[in-house]
């Protein structure tokens, strides 16, 4: 397949009709479009087409009951998606849409069971990126797209990283330079009693706890070693995983910094460390030193964590070595993320 790129502004340009007519054609008729979200960039099909849909299982290489999130530019498009939207979701909304927060509700009839992965709910979401609302206020379609990578490995927030993975597999890629919050949306389901949290993203417990303090987390999201089966079915699935050997290394950072340079003495040559603007000066025995950014500033530590796992895979990295963060605000989401990306592999109490 040959995939155009585009590249769109935020801004309104008389160039951008032409393409956007082109990127709302394509949706239109079942083909399928990369398009940037605030969170990471989305791989977008007609998400009322089940055969759309399909394809975008194929592209990514993704397990039929991973269920996908429908994407929306107004309101007025839930009603006829769901079959009620509580009022904890009214409140949701109206405080976090457009935004990086995907609802999970009672599906109604129209949605496919393609899209949910053969359950009755459905996740939807509104982005706030601007191209993001400007291809779905002028397709008027519920927009089914999951992150814009292979699965299981780390989500994109640049172009290129979508360019890496789905090229030749997609009719057309957006490109809208680098995405703003860098992990995928919180996903909240609030069909279940209480609301819970299903993945942790930018919009943290705390902040969700401030409109209802019954929301609750689901622990299998951020406990390596609990066992038992996660409520999200994307969250079972192997994912954000780097070619190489990732270990997270939790406690107390000077003990941390200590541990992680005494492991980098046995593997010279192929290793790095994931490490923080604090902190990164003192792997002085290590290959590759990423700053994933300051500890103050963990919005930022967020956003490059999905980046540098994959320049770890560019740089052929066997050993990586990260730093853990405390399991409270987005800290709790880069965690999870994280201990993914290490497949459970973490040392803690240092
Ligand atoms: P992605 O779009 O790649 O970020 O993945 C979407 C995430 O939302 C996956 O973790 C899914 O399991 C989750 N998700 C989507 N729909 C549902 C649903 N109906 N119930 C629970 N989780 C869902
Ligand atoms: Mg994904």
């Amino acid at each position: 397949m040959k995939t155009n790129i585009i590249k769109l502004s935020e801004k309104e340009t008389s160039k951008d009709d032409k393409n956007l007519e082109k990127i709302t054609n394509t949706l239109k008729i079942g083909g399928l479009v990369v398009f940037p979200t605030e969170t990471v960039y989305g791989l977008g099909a007609n998400g009322l087409d089940k055969n759309a849909c399909e394809g975008i299982f194929k592209a990514k290489g993704r397990p039929n009951d991973n269920p996908l999130i429908l994407h929306i530019a107004h309101i007025s498009q839930l009603d006829e998606l769901v079959k009620e939207v509580p009022k904890i979701a009214q409140k949701c909304i109206k405080k976090f849409w457009p935004g990086p927060l995907t609802i999970i509700f009672k599906k109604s009839d129209l949605v496919p069971k393609e899209v949910t992965g053969g359950l009755e709910t459905v996740a939807i979401r509104m982005p706030s990126n601007k191209i993001a609302h400007k291809i779905l206020a002028d397709v008027i379609l519920p927009i089914a797209a999951p992150s814009a990578n292979i699965s299981g490995r780390p989500s994109p927030t640049k172009t290129e990283h979508v360019i890496e993975d789905l090229m030749g597999k997609v009719d057309i890629i957006v490109d809208g330079g680098h995405t703003v919050v860098g992990i995928e949306s919180t996903v909240l389901d609030v069909t279940s009693d209480p609301p819970m949290i299903l993945r942790p993203g930018k919009i943290t417990l705390e902040d969700l706890q401030k409109v209802d303090k019954n929301i609750s987390i689901d622990h299998t999201t951020i406990d390596a070693k609990d066992k038992t089966v996660p409520k999200s079915p994307g969250q079972k699935y192997k994912h954000y995983a780097p070619k190489g050997m990732a270990t997270c290394f939790v406690g107390d950072l000077n003990n941390v910094v200590a541990e992680i340079n005494k492991r980098l003495e046995s593997c010279k040559g192929k290793s790095a460390v994931l490490a923080t603007s604090e902190t990164k000066d003192n792997y002085i025995g290590a290959d590759l030193v990423l700053d994933l950014g300051s500890r103050e500033n963990l919005e930022e530590v967020a956003n490059s964590l999905f980046d540098l796992l994959r320049i770890c895979d560019e740089k052929k990295v066997e050993y990586i070595f990260a730093e853990g963060f405390e399991l409270k605000g987005i800290g709790l989401s880069i965690m999870n993320r994280l201990l993914k990306a290490c497949a459970g592999r973490i040392v803690i109490g240092l």
